[in-house]
C-alpha cells in the first residue's frame, strides 16, 4: 500500500510537473511575440521656424525603413515588429510642413506611419539611445526645401544702421525641457518667457535691437545657437537658464562666462557646464554629429578673442550688481566654465542662471509674469549700462522736444521711454492734443 501510495504520489507529481511544463511552453509561446515587439508609447511634435520634428518614444531600439511617395507627397516609415500604443490624433496638426499623420498594421507585425507633408519637404531620421531620463527615441526631422522665406529670428523692429544687436538665447526647448521644478514647471518655458520679455525691452530702447535665438518650444543645437548669433551680427549674447539642485532650499542667481585656459578649475561651474552642454543629447542631434566634448579647444588659444572674455567678465559683473537690487544672488562673483553655447568669443557672452527652479518657492515666482519681467528688466538695465559706458549707446534724453507734423503725445512718450502723464504734468498741459512746433519739456527717464 505504502509503495502504491508513493508510486501514485510520484505519478501525480510527474503529471503536475508535465502540466507545469506544458503551461510554461504555452506561456512562452504566448509571451514571446509580445516581448519581441517594440511599442510606440508616446509621440510628440515640435514646430521650429525652419523644420518640424516628430519624436516617437519606443520601448526598445527598432528597425525601420523610411521612404517617400509622391502625388500626393508622403513620407512613409515602416517600423518592424512594432505596435502603436499611443494616440497620434493628439498632435496639433496641420503644422507648416506636416499636414496629417496616420498609421496602420502591415503584415509581419510592421507598423506603418504615413506622414502627409507639403511639397518639397525632405525627411531626415535617426535613433536616439535610451538615457537616464529618456527612452529609446526615433526622431524624424522634416525640412521644407524652400527655406528662403524662413527667418530664424522673430523681431518686430526694423534694424536701423548702427543699431546694437543683442542675441537673447532661451535655454533648452522642444525635446529638452531643461531642469524640471518640483511642481513640474519646465526650465525651457521660464527661459523663453524671460528671453521674450528681455527682447521686448531691448527693442523698445532706441539704438538697440534684439534677436531671439529661439522663439517657440523647439530645440536648437548648441552649435547652431552660436552660428545664429554670429549670422545676425550680434554684439552681445545673453543665454538665459534656471538651475536645479537636490537641496530644495537653495536659491539665487548666478552669472557664468567662458573659462580661460589655465584658469583655476571650478568644480561647481564645471558640473553645471557639463549639465548644460548635455542639452544636445536630450534635445536630440544625429549620433554622428555628437561630439563628446562640444567645446572647441583651440578657440581659447586665440589671443584676438581675449577681448570678448574680458568684456564678458565686465558685463557679468554689471548683471550681478543689477540683479542684487531685487533678487537673491547665489554667487556674488561671475563663475567660469566651458559652456558650449558661449563660444562666440569675439563678443561678450554670458549665461545667466536666473534662480533655482528646484526650490518650490522660487519655482512659483519664476512662473509669474511680473517676476519674469523684473528679471528681464535687471538684465536689460545692465546691458544698457554696458553699452553706455563703452560710448556705443546714447541714453541721455534731450530736454526739449519740438513737435513735428503727425506726432502724437503717445508716440513722443514712447520714443523717449517716459510716460504721457509725466510730459503733461511737466508742461502743465490738461489735454493730449499737440500743435506743430510746440516745444515740450521732457522728464528724465
Ligand atoms: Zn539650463
Amino acid at each position: 500500500m505504502l509503495l502504491m501510495k508513493t508510486y501514485s504520489g510520484l505519478t501525480s507529481c510527474l503529471q503536475a510537473l508535465q502540466a507545469c511544463l506544458s503551461l510554461l511552453v504555452c506561456v512562452m509561446i504566448w509571451v514571446q511575440p509580445a516581448q519581441a515587439a517594440t511599442s510606440i508609447h508616446d509621440i510628440r511634435l515640435w514646430t521650429a521656424p525652419d523644420h518640424t520634428r516628430l519624436v516617437l518614444d519606443l520601448s526598445q531600439a527598432v528597425e525601420y525603413n523610411l521612404f517617400r511617395l509622391h502625388n500626393p507627397e508622403r513620407i512613409v516609415i515602416d517600423l518592424k515588429k512594432t505596435r502603436m500604443k499611443t494616440d497620434v490624433s493628439k498632435l496639433n496638426l496641420p503644422d507648416p510642413v506636416l499636414l496629417s499623420i496616420r498609421h496602420g498594421k502591415q503584415k509581419g507585425g510592421v507598423t506603418r506611419l504615413v506622414l502627409d507633408v507639403k511639397k518639397g519637404v525632405s525627411p531626415r531620421s535617426f535613433l536616439l539611445k535610451k538615457t537616464k531620463d529618456n527612452p529609446h527615441r526615433l526622431v524624424i526631422d522634416l525640412t521644407p526645401k524652400n527655406k528662403k522665406n524662413i527667418k530664424p529670428f522673430k523681431s518686430n523692429k526694423q534694424v536701423k544702421h548702427g543699431d546694437i544687436i543683442i542675441a537673447v538665447d532661451a535655454g533648452h526647448g522642444g525635446e529638452d525641457p531643461g531642469a524640471i521644478g518640483p511642481n513640474k514647471v519646465y526650465e525651457k518655458t521660464v527661459t523663453l518667457a524671460i528671453a521674450k520679455a528681455l527682447a521686448k525691452l531691448i527693442d523698445e530702447q532706441p539704438g538697440m535691437k534684439a534677436v531671439l535665438v529661439r522663439t517657440g518650444d523647439y530645440f536648437v543645437k548648441l552649435r547652431d545657437r552660436v552660428k545664429k548669433v554670429r549670422a545676425e551680427g550680434a554684439s552681445m549674447m545673453i543665454s538665459i537658464h534656471a538651475d536645479a539642485v537636490t537641496q530644495r532650499h537653495v536659491k539665487g542667481a548666478s552669472v557664468y562666462t567662458l573659462s580661460e585656459s589655465g584658469a583655476t578649475p571650478d568644480r561647481v561651474a564645471a558640473a553645471l557646464a557639463a549639465k548644460e552642454n548635455a542639452s544636445d543629447l536630450v534635445g536630440g542631434v544625429m549620433p554622428k554629429e555628437e561630439v563628446s566634448d562640444p567645446f572647441i579647444r583651440n578657440i581659447l588659444g586665440d589671443m584676438a578673442k581675449r577681448d570678448g572674455l574680458d568684456s564678458s567678465e565686465m558685463f557679468a559683473n554689471l548683471i550681478l550688481k543689477q540683479l542684487k537690487h531685487d533678487f537673491p544672488i547665489k554667487y556674488a562673483k561671475p563663475k567660469h566654465a566651458r559652456f558650449a553655447v558661449l563660444t562666440a568669443l569675439e563678443i561678450p557672452s554670458v549665461l545667466v542662471e536666473v534662480d533655482y527652479i528646484s526650490n518650490p518657492e522660487r519655482e512659483r515666482l519664476l512662473k509669474r509674469k511680473s517676476h519674469q519681467k523684473g528679471i528681464a528688466k535687471a538684465i536689460f538695465t545692465s546691458t544698457k549700462t554696458y553699452f553706455t559706458r563703452l560710448g556705443m549707446l546714447d541714453t541721455s534724453v534731450p530736454q526739449i522736444h519740438t513737435v513735428h507734423r503727425g506726432e502724437s503725445l503717445w508716440g513722443i512718450a514712447k520714443k523717449y521711454g517716459v510716460s504721457m502723464s509725466s510730459i503733461l504734468k511737466l508742461n502743465n498741459l490738461k489735454q493730449q492734443a499737440l500743435r506743430i512746433g510746440q516745444r515740450l519739456r521732457l522728464p528724465q527717464s
